[in-house]
């Protein structure tokens, strides 16, 4: 098989959402400077994400959003009735310079993941992963929905037994309504409950096309464990998938600011080695996370486990360096500890299985066979 490739682009290093916006980190440009200053990034497996033409952003999206999502970018502006109907010019989904440039490159860019898999293998977008976008409007930081595209673009390449696998602290909102109900794409999300979007419901099986868990706060690695044992890989071997989709968000890991779960960095690596194995296509995008040396390490650290790259325990100086010029307007940015300086990997973080957990699993895996 083809060695992995990694999707980056420059206009993740030069655009921004607002100085006050979650998103106004640095999160992309972090895992491609970390990746390049370890050796991970080479010319033959680094490719730049093109900008979607308006015309494949309407496989899934309205062409009138669209238009008044290119309207509002010319403009740096948008009237009442826009900001109404479309959810743009909102304080999660502001007008900035690079309004359609920057999402429509992320989408275009898992777009061209879905082409470069077409005959198996494994390609990264962390751009991508913006799991909350409507067809007809803006949503939750997500201006468009890339996993969406994405996943329509293997089914319409001949493909019809997809899962899409979502472990952000967030529900997919969007991915779900764009497949309710759906025979050829089967979803599995676990998300912090009682959290924004608030859908998802362990009772939500989206017609017969998804697996919802929401979790308790202060999910550890030996829950997440168990939920992949139990859960998630059986779920996707079960559907014998000829691509698997993942949305790797960083938000869950303990050191986020927007959510209360508590993984460490070994949980989502996990992961993404053990769903690696299923299926003959691997589509990895990132989505949410905040705190950004906690992207920054975790991201790098799930392109070194897609390449089966080593990680350090302790990284050199001159990778270090790039995590020292990291800044964060929160307090914790002031004084960051020394492992978000010196290593990718975060401490476990190994605990019981609460008995909620096990009985929200048993509820799901009884409809694993059926
Ligand atoms: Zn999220």
């Amino acid at each position: 098989m083809q060695s992995p490739i990694f999707i980056g682009s420059e206009i993740y290093c030069n655009s921004t959402y607002g100085s006050k916006h979650p998103l106004a980190i640095p999160r992309v440009s972090t895992v491609i400077d970390l990746c390049r200053a370890l050796g991970w990034l080479t010319p033959e497996n680094y490719r730049v994400s093109p900008c979607a033409k308006p015309s494949a952003l309407e496989t899934f999206h309205t062409p009138d959003y669209i238009a008044a999502l290119q309207k509002a970018e010319q403009d740096q502006y948008v009237s009442d009735e826009t900001r109404e109907r479309y959810a743009l010019g909102t304080l999660s989904n502001p007008v900035f310079p690079e309004m359609y440039r920057r999402p429509a490159t992320a989408a275009g860019g898992s777009m061209l993941a879905a082409e470069l898999i077409r005959d198996g293998g494994i390609v990264f977008n962390p751009a991508g992963g913006t799991h909350h976008g409507l067809a007809d409007r803006a949503n939750g930081f997500c201006y468009l929905n890339d996993p969406v595209l994405a996943i329509r673009t293997l089914l319409n390449s001949g493909l019809d037994r997809v899962v899409y696998i979502d472990i952000d602290a967030h529900h997919c909102d969007g991915v779900e309504a764009a497949f309710h109900g759906s025979t050829n794409l089967r979803m599995i999300s676990m998300h912090e409950a009682r959290r924004w979007p608030l859908t998802g419901t362990l009772d939500d099986d989206a017609g017969g096309a998804a697996f919802n868990l929401p979790v308790a706060r202060g999910l550890n690695d030996d829950e997440f464990s168990a939920i992949m044992d139990e859960l998630i890989l059986p779920a996707t071997a079960a559907f014998k998938p000829q691509a698997i989709v993942l949305q790797c968000g960083a938000d869950a890991v303990t050191e986020d600011p927007l959510s209360r779960l508590t993984l460490s960095s070994s949980s989502h690596w996990n992961a993404v080695a053990a769903l690696k194995e299923l299926a003959p296509r691997f589509l990895v995008l990132g989505g949410g996370g905040y705190n950004p040396w906690s992207v920054g390490r975790l991201w790098t650290g799930v392109w070194a486990t897609l390449n089966g790259f080593y990680i350090p325990d302790r990284l050199d100086t001159d990778t270090q360096t790039i995590l020292r010029a990291l800044t964060w307007n929160r307090s914790a940015g002031r004084n960051p500890p020394p492992h978000w300086l010196d290593t990718l990997r975060d401490a476990p973080n190994f605990g019981p299985i609460q008995e909620e957990l096990k009985q929200d699993l048993r509820r799901l895996t009884a409809r694993i066979s059926r």
